[in-house]
């Protein structure tokens, strides 16, 4: 680098030959220190970059674009002849020694000032440098060129060896000589026709005791100057470049023209307003921080993919043998997700951005490749109960295989070069230029809402506002030209959070300020209301923050988000989710006093009346007969207290009977819960989805996962807000959960709970072995009925069968041994007698049985021929057969080439 830095320097100077590379000045008004090329580059700016003042109203002006930092790049001190005179001024009063920190001596600001000495502005950019700072080739480079412009010295003087205290010059730093291009528009300079700007003069003029400033001076130094003319020309071009802005955390630059205009400066702001914008801290961001930056606020989660940039950009082609290097400077930008940022914000990076700001998750990505690793329902699926950590990748290879899957997570990476596509040899995984768009819909759709933060109430708001009367809109933008913002222009489109969003210049999902988060149980406290699901759309047009899990995605991977634009086709989702968020609030999980539960227990029987229809709570779709006989049945066995099997062939929809049970003992007329379901792992969010489909109006709550999606699900789904591990404080109807929960420690998060209506365990046979944790574990429960469903017949192990009866009914199947030994031996009478034992415990339908498919019908589609078809029919027709012949040959070749 170092190398390239002299390199570059020494290009620059011989090409632009005699244009002002090094410049010089001195802050004295000590004219005789100058030399002749000197010219002071303070004097384009506020002189080594000193801000326009402190506080108050401050004029910008076209100076404020040539304003360099007014602190070193190595060691963030101020210019030297700074702490000078502050140490000169302190003089008089006491001596003050200041501690050295690198070499842990004292020394004193004089000492210290002498060992940083001169002041160096990049030409390019906004950086400066202690001369003392520079390396020992940019030293060189710098002298070099001053030497050049100074001539041989005068005789007795020594040749120049730094640049002292008291002067100032001009250099290249090395982020410019490495990479000079902006990182908006990949360009170094911009190309533009602008005449000098006429404010320039006034501004100059105002700077009247730069006395150093001298444009001309150098031209009355013929022997070693180019003719006067091109001099000037030169001069004038070289005027006219304004450094660009350098970052300080991205450290990268950007021409004042392409950083974004803050939302603070209004409509169309000069450029050097937008310049001193960025150049002091203001309410959009700290100081010398660029757009990128500002908005760029979180850590980077995943990298996901790249893609060239500038969209042509071609990279270097990697030598044989060469390994990838993080460091190497490539032309391209990187699709990140952030942490705690859903996959609906995720941003293109820059490579130099990625270099400096997460250098870490850079490496991994173009060493290893993409690695989401995420745990999806599509890879519970896969996965079964092994809770493996899938990636992506390996997803997509899975999905390739399978045709027909969704498409929407086709994410090819490169690496595993798909068929057709040329094999990528560059650094790390091959580019993905539509990687954004191939992430799967379902992470950026809504699943459930998990808090919301609402826009406040006006102040002045009467708190006894009726029931189902809407808060206006008017009163609610009101409080925005209460707290000093403009008025807003009206506009019906926009819900009053999104007026809001849009008076404070909020981009979609950018968190809003305090004053618009207001807790939803605090606002119901300050409009003396009581919200529920009906208050939906007027509530969803005042959520300003929302904490949401993800369709697809674990508990863990829940964000708060802004809801998602009125106009978005993710919009629907959101409301959906919002009004079941406002529904849960809603929930009461009774807590039965012994006595209660002994009234419900002894008057059972009685509560129940068969439906004989579908019941109007089951929405979901109509259930077929044998499945209205099972759902029946079940509620009969239920208000019988007598637990059961429902062992109906896979496919004939368990998980739909058992839905519209539980729903019926928790619909209105009844109101029996809560109820618990052990289900396998790859088949809970299928659980979930069943019971919102055919009973929406059950609060249902999966609880699964790894311990951060517990956490999460404990804290905002199993219990209502404040009420975490209170059997009175659940919030679910239902609980939905894995055999792992179970057998792990979280046990007592269902033991918490001091009745379960009913429990049923999903695949059944888990609880064939009697010494499972599973089983014994469950048998702890206080459950009043017990529901096992199972696919596979119960034929194999009498033991087995023994088992799960006395999971069922304790009482009656009490000494296994006794039982076992008894039907040891199995004949025919044995076999009906175990029949008849187990009858009233199992209701068993097969395939064959309840579906009666449709006889095979033979259908005729009329179809069109294709071009070529009729091209060969025309053919024919014409007796063309040359065509015909031409056809058959390049078929037969594509054939062979295997297309
Ligand atoms: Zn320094
Ligand atoms: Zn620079
Ligand atoms: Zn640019
Ligand atoms: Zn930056």
């Amino acid at each position: 680098m170092v190398a390239s830095n002299k390199r570059q320097a020494k290009a620059l100077s011989s090409e632009d030959d005699d244009f002002n590379l090094i410049s010089m000045s001195s802050d004295e008004t000590d004219q005789s220190d100058m030399s002749d090329y000197a010219r002071s580059n303070k004097g384009k700016g506020k002189g080594k970059g000193k801000a326009n003042g402190g506080g108050g109203k401050v004029k910008v002006t076209q100076d404020d674009l040539y304003t360099h930092r007014a602190f070193c790049e190595k060691c963030s001190r101020e210019p030297a002849d700074d702490i000078l005179y502050r140490a000169n001024n302190r003089k008089n009063r006491k001596k003050k020694k200041r501690r050295n920190e690198e070499d842990d001596v004292m020394i004193s600001e004089e000492e210290l000032a002498n060992m940083l000495e001169g002041w160096l502005e990049c030409e390019k950019c906004v950086v400066s440098s202690h001369w003392g700072c520079l390396t020992p080739a940019q030293k060189k480079d710098v002298l070099t060129d001053i030497r050049e412009r100074e001539g041989s010295p005068a005789e007795g003087e020594k040749r120049r060896r730094s640049v002292a205290v008291d002067e100032s010059a001009t250099f290249i730093c090395a982020k410019c000589v490495l990479n000079p291009d902006c990182f908006v528009c990949h360009k170094d300079k911009i190309k533009e026709k602008n005449p000098k700007p006429e404010s320039k003069e006034d501004a100059e003029g105002g700077k009247a005791n730069d006395v150093n400033r001298s444009e001309k001076m150098d031209v009355d130094d013929p022997e070693n100057r180019k003719p006067q003319e091109e001099e000037v020309e030169v001069e004038a071009e070289e005027e006219e470049t304004i450094p660009k802005f350098r970052c300080l955390p991205c450290k990268q630059s950007v021409h004042y023209e392409h950083l974004d205009v803050p939302h603070s400066l209004g409509q169309d702001p000069s450029l050097p307003e937008v310049a001193f914008h960025y150049q002091h801290e203001t309410d959009g961001g700290d100081a010398w921080i660029c757009h990128q930056c500002r908005e760029w606020i979180w850590t980077v989660d995943i990298v996901i993919a790249w893609r060239p940039s500038p969209a042509n950009a071609v990279e270097p082609e990697l030598e044989e043998d060469e390994k990838a290097n993080w460091k190497d400077a490539l032309p391209r930008e990187y699709l990140v997700k952030w942490t705690g940022r859903g996959f609906r914000h995720v941003s293109w990076v820059p490579h130099p951005w990625l270099q400096v700001l997460s250098r870490q998750k850079l490496q991994n990505f173009l060493e290893k490749g993409p690695n989401l690793d995420l745990i999806t329902d599509e890879t519970l699926a896969a996965k079964g109960d092994e809770m493996a950590q899938p990636t992506i990748s390996n997803l997509t290879a899975e999905d390739d295989q399978i045709s027909g899957r969704k498409s929407g997570h086709a994410l090819e990476h490169g690496s595993n070069a798909q068929d057709g596509k040329k094999e990528w040899k560059g650094i790390g995984p091959g580019p993905e230029k539509d990687a954004e768009s191939s992430l799967p819909i379902e992470w950026n759709t809504i699943d459930r809402v998990l808090d919301v933060m609402l826009l406040p109430p006006r102040q002045t708001a009467k708190p006894a506002m009726k029931r189902g009367k809407r808060i206006m809109s008017n009163s609610l933008s009101a409080s925005a030209s209460d707290s000093g913002h403009a008025t807003p222009i009206r506009n019906g489109d926009l819900s009053p959070a999104d007026e809001m969003r849009r008076q404070y210049g909020l981009k979609d999902g950018q968190k809003p300020p305090e004053e618009m988060q207001l807790d939803i149980d605090i606002f119901e406290e300050k409009t003396g209301r009581d919200l529920d699901e009906n208050d939906v759309d007027e509530i969803a047009g005042l959520v300003t923050w929302c904490f949401v899990k993800w369709d697809d995605l674990q508990y863990d991977q829940s964000t708060w988000d802004t809801p998602p634009p009125t106009n978005s086709p993710l919009y629907p989702a959101f409301k959906r989710a919002l009004a079941r968020y406002l529904r849960s609030r809603k929930v009461v999980i009774p807590v039965l006093t012994p006595a209660q539960a002994r009234v419900r227990d002894e008057g059972a029987e009685g509560l129940y009346v068969p439906p004989e229809n579908q019941p109007d709570c089951i929405v979901g779709g109509q259930l077929m007969p044998f499945q209205m006989q099972g759902f029946q049945w079940l509620l009969y066995k239920h208000f019988r207290r007598e637990s059961c099997i429902l062992a109906d062939d896979m496919g004939l929809g368990k998980t739909i009977q058992i839905a519209s049970v539980l729903g019926y003992l928790g619909s209105s007329k009844y109101k029996i819960y809560p109820c618990l379901v052990v289900v396998p792992n790859s088949t809970i969010t299928n659980w979930v989805r069943e019971f919102e489909k055919w009973v929406p109006h059950m609060r249902v709550v999966p609880y699964y996962g790894e311990a951060a999606s517990r956490k999460v699900i404990r804290q905002y789904e199993l219990y209502h807000k404040g009420m975490q591990n209170k059997a009175e404080g659940l919030n679910a109807h239902v609980v939905l959960t894995t055999y792992d929960m179970i057998t792990g420690n979280e046990f007592r998060v269902f033991r918490n709970i001091p009745r379960w209506e009913v429990l049923c365990v999903d695949e059944g046979q888990r609880l064939k072995s009697d010494n499972s944790v599973i089983f014994n574990r469950l048998k702890t429960l206080n459950s009043v009925h017990r529901i096992l469903l199972t696919g596979t017949p119960l034929n194999n192990n009498l033991r087995e069968l023994f088992n799960l009866l006395n999971f069922l009914d304790p009482a009656t199947f009490k000494e296994l041994e006794d039982l076992e030994a008894r039907f040891e031996n199995l004949n025919e009478s044995l076999v009906s007698e175990l029949h008849e034992m187990i009858k009233p415990y199992i209701l068993r339908r097969i395939k064959a049985d309840v579906l009666k498919l449709p006889p095979k019908i033979e259908i005729i589609v009329p179809i069109s021929l294709t071009p070529i078809q009729k091209q060969v029919y025309k053919s024919v027709f014409e007796k063309n057969s040359e065509v015909i012949q031409a056809i058959l040959r390049a078929r037969k070749k594509r054939m062979r080439l295997g297309q």
